[in-house]
């Protein structure tokens, strides 16, 4: 088993060029939590890992903002959807987030849309959709599944330029590429 597997992914990553979009607290629309989730994404990045960030609103309040920590932590299900979930519990003070909206900037992976099915979210909003590993509309609808006694409302496509431009100009930097042209957004 390699030692160092850990040191050479960190080192491989190279540095984040964005920058974090401060929204306006006075609109608390789609945008505004997808912003922060944005902003989270870019913590990510800056760690060293796969730039996806995710934020909770309940009753107009930011409950839990979270992002990918899996190289961090060294944990397959550190996801940022996952961690998100968790934080909302605890601070709602119960696993049942009925009337709580996530906001996640890449479509959920098949756990992480499990675990918005278990956590009886009753919104799911993403960025960017995920055709080969999303399970609320890309490969698969989780949420639709007929004999689920939960209802998940699935949104997509908030900021989508902007949070699917990080994720392209990511992998396209480590790959050794010079970063996806700013208009290229899909
Ligand atoms: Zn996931």
């Amino acid at each position: 088993m390699p030692k160092n597997n850990n040191e050479y992914r960190q080192k491989s990553v190279p540095p984040c060029p964005f920058n974090p979009i401060y929204p306006s607290y006075l609109n608390r629309d789609d945008e505004f939590f997808m912003k922060l989730a944005y902003n989270q994404a870019i913590k990510a990045w800056q760690l060293g890992e796969v730039p996806v960030g995710a934020v909770v609103e309940y009753c107009g309040e930011v409950v839990a903002q979270a992002h990918n920590s899996v190289e961090q932590s060294r944990d397959p299900t550190a996801h940022a959807e996952v961690l998100a979930i968790n934080q909302a519990a605890a601070n709602i003070g119960d696993w049942r987030l009925n009337g709580a909206t996530l906001y996640v900037t890449k479509e959920p992976c098949p756990m992480c849309a499990g675990a918005c099915v278990m956590a009886r979210l009753s919104r799911v909003a993403y960025a960017v959709p995920d055709p080969k590993m999303g399970f609320l509309g890309g490969a698969l609808k989780i949420h639709e599944v007929p004999s689920l006694n939960h209802r998940l409302a699935v949104s997509s496509g908030i900021l989508e330029g902007e949070c699917s431009l990080m994720l392209k100009t990511f992998f396209s930097l480590k790959r050794g590429g010079e970063g996806a042209p700013a208009n290229s957004l899909d």
